[in-house]
């Protein structure tokens, strides 16, 4: 049998326009590829793109107490599909992991995802028509945009930093106010603290000026803040609580989380997460539940229930849990180390990066990009480039590397320079 012609382009194929010329493979994946086959080869290679966190030895690095719970868990209860909507007793706890003693706890609905990437998912389809576009920071994770395109959303930015370095407030609330009027609803998506891909977290008078700008327009078009909360866990000791700024927002502006324990606890295998959404309406909440379990239903049907069971077990335990907590503190001192250690070391050259407090990963900027990667590359030192920068991810660099890391970087950047 012979197919026809069946695309705009005349080719002969099963799949539909959209989708017959997808990038087969995450470009970050393919780079990683390029860094094992060299160093595979003899090579002294620095791979500093995987965006897992590594133990100086080079191995990922894994909390124990995570499977001292998943041993907790039995075979009957782990085989079993777990609800549509996930365990209540996860949802419970990580409300209380998310909001503490606020009274958040009370005002939130939450489904289970897998990772905080199927709770990007549900923001997207739940709060954008086809064909609107989420809000985010210019520098932003590249899956929002393959979430978005592949539900018929799209992606627009403001621009992230200015003249100052710091959150450029006034371009956010430009588009912001653009999108007011010109889709009439806004869905902002702020990865905070410890951005992926720049490192930034924002500080008390960015999350304050933020509230005023939401607030200032929540009346005009229905507004949601999406919080991405990936790297929550490690940002720096000390650093501004998120709580009490969404505890003004509600009711205003619909705020989501996006929770997830791919890092906050060393499990990214599991796929446990969740979407948490805040609204002090008991009739908005019910309706936002429903819409919230009926994507669950029609995508993933329902989440890993052994590893589900096994974090609310890890959650919900307080001898497991502050175990887990002394395991997660080892692992933030030694992210904590290379960050101190990278941005001593970056200083003497006058390496150009944003505020670095901690995260898994920095951005440094270069006027191009490609050819500051491919300098760095030629010298056996693999980073990811970015419009506008590269980034590095100091959470899978050995301590002992990031004076070569930071001297390749010196040297790529002054090569874009020309
Ligand atoms: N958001 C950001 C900014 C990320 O970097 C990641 C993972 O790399 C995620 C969300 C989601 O990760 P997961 O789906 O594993 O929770």
């Amino acid at each position: 049998m012979t197919l026809p012609d069946t695309t705009s382009s005349g080719l002969r194929t099963h799949l539909i326009d959209a989708s017959v010329d997808r990038p087969g493979d995450d470009p970050i994946f393919a780079l990683n590829a390029e860094a094992k086959q060299r160093a595979a080869a003899g090579e002294d290679v620095l791979n500093a793109t995987i965006g897992a966190l590594m133990g100086d030895d080079g191995r990922l690095a894994v909390m124990p107490s995570v499977f001292e719970a998943f041993g907790k868990v039995s075979a009957e209860r782990a085989a079993a599909y777990a609800p549509i909507a996930g365990e209540p007793r996860f949802l419970a706890a990580v409300k209380r992991d998310l909001f503490g003693e606020s009274a958040l706890v009370e005002q939130a609905v939450a489904v289970a995802t897998p990772g905080g990437t199927g709770a990007v998912h549900h923001g997207i389809v739940n709060v954008l028509e086809p064909g609107q576009k989420l809000l985010t920071t210019s520098y932003y994770w590249g899956p929002y945009q393959i979430l978005a395109e592949h539900t018929r959303r799209g992606v627009e930015t403001f621009r992230m930093f200015n003249e100052h370095g710091r959150l450029d407030m006034s371009s956010l609330e430009r588009e912001l106010a653009r999108q007011v009027s010109e889709q009439g609803r806004v869905l902002l998506v702020l990865n905070t603290p410890c951005h992926n891909p720049t490192g930034y977290s924002l500080d008390e008078r960015e999350w304050s000026a933020l509230v005023s700008i939401l607030m200032a327009h929540a009346s005009e078009a229905p507004i949601t803040l999406l919080l991405d909360l990936a790297y929550a866990r490690f940002g720096a000791s000390g650093s501004v609580s998120w709580v009490p700024f969404v505890e003004e927002l509600a009711g205003e502006v619909l705020v989501m989380a996006a929770w997830t324990v791919s890092k906050s606890f060393a499990q990214y295998g599991a796929r446990v997460g969740a979407l948490v959404a805040v609204d002090p309406d008991p009739a908005e909440r019910h309706r936002l539940q429903n819409a919230l379990s009926y994507s669950c239903r029609g995508t993933w049907s329902n989440c890993n229930h052994l590893g589900m069971l096994a974090i609310t077990e890890l959650l919900a335990d307080p001898v497991l849990r502050a175990k887990s907590d002394v395991e997660r503190d080892e692992l933030r001192k030694l992210l904590g180390q290379r960050v101190a250690e990278f941005n001593a070391e970056a200083r003497k050259v006058g390496l150009p990066h944003p505020r670095y407090e901690g995260g898994f990963f920095v951005t440094v900027f270069t006027p191009d990009a490609e050819l500051t990667a491919r300098t760095m590359r030629a010298s056996g030192v693999f980073v990811v480039p970015l419009q506008g920068g590269v980034r590095v991810a100091l959470c899978s660099t050995p301590t002992r590397d990031i004076p070569r890391l930071v001297e390749a970087l010196d040297r790529g950047v002054r090569a874009a320079r020309g």
